[in-house]
C-alpha cells in the first residue's frame, strides 16, 4: 500500500541525501581521463582535505568504508604485525576481525561497549610493549553501535607520553563531518571515513587521510596490496586524476557536500549535532529509558542508542514504528541485539526534522506497549526552543 509523505532514514547511515546533492549527481557520465576531469579532481580533493582539516593527502576509493579500513592496514603493515585495538562496540570488532583476516596480531582491550577508549589504558598498554613490537593503535572515533565517541587528541597526547613509535589508525567513519575531527591538530597517521554518513552522500567512496609518519612507515610495509595502493593513488591525484575509474558521479556529490558544509560552516555542522543530540538524551530521558553510553563527556553527536526495558524487545519495536510511522531506526550490533536501537541525528536535519523524528519514537513506544512516560518530545522541544531562544535574544 503505498504510503505518504517521505520516509524517514533515521539510522546512523546511510542518512538521508539532501534534494540538492541528488541534483548535483543526476549528470552525464563524463570521461575520466578526459581535459576537464582534472577540474572534478583537484576540486574534490582538495575539499576532503579541508573537511579532514589536513594538509596531507586524502585518498578517495571508489568503495564502502570496509574498504578503507583494509586499505589503512595493508598500506602500513607487515605479516604478524601486532596492533593495538579497543573494542568500543561491534565496528570495532569488525575492524579487528578484519585485522586477523590479513594476518595481523591485534591485542585487544575491552569495554562494556557503554564508553569510548580509555586513554590510559592505552598508555598502559604502550608502556608495557618494551619492545615496540605493537606498529599501530587502532580507535574508532565515533562508535556508531553504541553511541560513544573517544577522544582523538588525549588519546594521541597518551601516546606521546610514553615515547612509543605506534601509528595512531583512527575510523571516523560516522564521524567525520558531524563530530569535529582534526587529523593535523590531532596528529592522526590514517583516517579512515566513508561517504554515506556525515557527508551526506550516498554509500558507495571511502577515504584514507595520510600522515608523514604514515607514509614512510608505508613505504618499508610489505602486507601485499594493489587496489588499495596509496602510491599510485597520490601520484595520479597529483594531476587531479586516478589510476582507475573513480565513481564520477558520487564525486559530483561530494563536491555539493563539501560545499554545502562549508556554506554551514563546520563548526556550526558540529554545533548543531550536539544540540540535537542532547534534545534527543532529554526526550530519552524523560521517557524514562536508558542511553546506552555512560560517559557524560563521550555522548556521540551523531546517534543515540537507546536501552529498552529489560523484557522488551527492540527489534519489535522498531518493526512497529517502521510499519506505523514510515520511520526506519537502527538496530542492536551482535552483543546488544535486540536491547538496543538507535536513533539517527546526523546529516542534512533541522529541529524539525529532529521533532518528527522523536515522534515517531513515542508514537511506537506506545504502540508497542513499551513501558515508558510520555513527554520525551515535549521535553525535546523545550530544549531547543530554550537553546533558541538563548541564541536569538543574544543576536
Ligand atoms: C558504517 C561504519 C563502518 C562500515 O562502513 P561500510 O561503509 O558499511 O563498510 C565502519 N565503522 C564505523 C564506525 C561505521 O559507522
Amino acid at each position: 500500500m503505498r504510503k505518504a509523505g517521505r520516509h524517514f532514514l533515521q539510522i546512523p547511515g546511510p542518512s538521508p541525501v539532501p534534494d540538492r546533492i541528488l541534483r548535483a549527481i543526476d549528470m552525464p557520465v563524463i570521461d575520466h581521463r578526459g581535459p576537464g576531469f582534472a577540474d572534478l579532481g583537484h576540486r574534490v580533493l582538495s575539499g576532503v582535505q579541508r573537511i579532514f582539516k589536513t594538509t596531507q593527502p586524502v585518498i578517495i576509493y571508489p568503495s564502502s568504508g570496509t574498504g578503507a579500513w583494509e586499505a589503512a592496514l595493508v598500506n602500513t603493515m607487515s605479516a604478524g604485525d601486532k596492533l593495538l585495538m579497543v573494542e568500543t562496540g561491534h565496528f570495532a570488532s569488525l575492524w579487528r576481525a578484519l585485522a586477523l583476516k590479513l594476518g595481523l596480531q591485534p591485542e585487544l582491550i575491552e569495554t562494556d561497549w557503554r564508553r569510548g577508549a580509555d586513554p590510559d589504558l592505552i598508555e598502559k598498554a604502550l608502556r608495557a610493549d618494551t619492545n615496540h613490537e605493537m606498529k599501530a593503535v587502532c580507535v574508532v572515533h565515533n562508535e556508531t553501535s553504541t553511541g560513544s565517541t573517544s577522544r582523538i587528541a588525549d588519546i594521541r597526547a597518551a601516546m606521546d607520553a610514553t615515547g612509543h613509535p605506534a601509528l595512531l589508525l583512527v575510523d571516523t567513519i560516522s564521524g567525520l563531518a558531524s563530530a569535529d575531527f582534526r587529523f593535523d591538530e590531532w596528529g592522526v597517521d590514517v583516517a579512515v571515513s566513508g561517504s554515506q554518513k556525515g557527508l551526506m552522500l550516498p554509500p558507495g567512496l571511502s577515504f584514507n587521510a595520510v600522515s608523514k609518519k604514515a607514509l614512510a612507515v608505508g613505504a618499508n610495509a610489505t602486507l601485499p596490496n594493489s587496489y588499495w595502493q596509496w602510491s599510485d593513488m597520490i601520484e595520479a591525484n597529483a594531476r587531479g586524476y586516478f589510476p582507475y575509474t573513480p565513481a564520477t558521479n558520487l564525486l559530483f556529490g561530494l563536491a555539493e557536500a563539501i560545499d554545502m558544509l562549508e556554506e554551514e560552516g563546520l563548526d556550526n555542522v558540529f554545533a548543531r549535532h550536539k544540540r540535537h543530540a542532547a534534545a534527543t538524551r532529554a526526550a530519552v530521558n524523560a521517557w524514562g529509558l536508558e542511553v546506552q553510553c555512560t560517559v557524560d563527556s563521550e555522548h556521540s553527536p551523531v546517534l543515540t542508542a537507546v536501552r529498552v526495558p529489560e523484557g522488551c524487545d527492540a527489534d519489535h519495536l522498531r518493526a512497529v514504528i517502521l510499519a506505523e510511522c514510515n520511520t526506519s531506526f537502527g538496530n542492536g550490533l551482535s552483543k546488544i541485539a535486540g536491547k538496543v536501537f538507535r536513533i539517527g541525528h546526523l546529516g542534512d536535519i533541522n529541529d524539525v526534522t529532529l521533532a518528527g523524528t522523536l515522534s515517531a519514537v513515542e508514537m511506537g513506544l506506545h504502540l508497542a506497549d513499551v513501558p515508558h512516560q510520555s513527554g520525551g518530545v515535549q521535553a525535546a522541544l523545550d530544549f531547543m526552543k530554550s537553546t533558541r531562544e538563548a541564541k536569538t535574544k543574544a543576536a
